[in-house]
């Protein structure tokens, strides 16, 4: 989904769902806006993400289509989102994902923002451990992957995305990545109340595998931001199997299994709507 697409879309969703909202909250490198989506107006925030990475960009349509999805349903059923509060931010990346689209496979590899930088190292968590891990394997320039910026925040779409989060006080944050199955919730040595429950109820939803990031591959990630900063509960979801860009063939399959793990967002906030955790 290109960012064009991307906004083509948007227009459309607006326009048939008086029950989603549009906030605008920056703008990345190339000017093309980022665009949130809110919907519920519950206490607890929940903030699901897409495209962090350029070449991970289905996860753009597929947080789009389980958006509609809520949207629509909401509209019949108040009672999903009763306690809840989504923000739907499916384009972290968009010049990044027009890159890979629109180079007929040419920069397949290509996981950064468009000035290379890495979104998803670029968060200040331990940055200068990402920096130290990332320079060693040799990515010490702008380029197609994991390379830190100059500095945490640097780049004007990581910054966008903290600075909402923190804005809206966000209480559980979902990123959506491609590819491997996996579902990352630990950083460091912090447990956030009630992560380790959701992190098992996404597993038994979806069938993916609960793992651990090692050491080399942490830090700097908009995860490990969340998690140290607020101490709430964030989560990684590696989507899918294959080579990123993972083909669409895949969608299908891969949204049964991560819509029905999104959903448990809703059981858990139900079941927990006094607890702030
Ligand atoms: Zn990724």
């Amino acid at each position: 989904m290109t960012s064009a697409e991307f906004e083509t879309a948007a227009v459309e969703l607006l326009k048939n769902r008086s029950n989603v909202h549009h906030v605008v909250f920056g703008e990345s490198c190339l000017g093309r806006p980022l665009s949130a989506f809110v919907i519920g107006e519950g206490a607890k925030s929940v903030l699901i993400n897409a495209a962090h990475h350029a070449n991970e960009w289905i996860t753009t349509p597929l947080l789009f289509r389980f958006m509609e999805e809520i949207a629509e349903e909401s509209l019949k059923n108040p009672e999903l989102l009763k306690n809840v509060m989504l923000h739907f931010i499916p384009l972290v990346n968009p010049d990044g994902a027009d890159l890979v689209i629109h180079s007929g496979g040419r920069f397949n590899g290509w996981k950064a923002n468009i000035c290379g930088v890495d979104l998803n190292s670029n968060y200040p968590a331990n940055w200068h451990k990402a920096r130290e891990h990332k320079f060693s394997r040799g990515y010490t320039k702008p380029g197609a992957r994991d390379f830190v910026g100059e500095k945490a925040l640097s780049e004007p779409e990581s910054c966008a995305m903290a600075a909402y989060t923190t804005f809206f006080d966000i209480d559980i944050t979902v990123s959506l990545h491609t590819q491997g199955e996996e579902i990352y919730h630990k950083y460091m040595d912090f447990n956030p109340p009630g992560a380790d429950d959701l992190a098992r109820r996404f597993a038994a939803a979806s069938g993916y595998a609960l793992t651990n990031v090692p050491d080399e591959s942490s830090h700097g990630g908009y995860r490990d931001w969340f998690i140290s900063k607020f101490n709430r509960p964030g989560f990684t979801i590696e989507c899918g199997l294959g080579e990123s860009p993972l083909p669409l063939s895949q969608f299908d399959d891969i949204y049964v299994k991560v819509s029905a793990l999104l959903r448990e967002l809703f059981a858990d906030t139900h079941e927990n709507a006094n607890a702030r955790i």
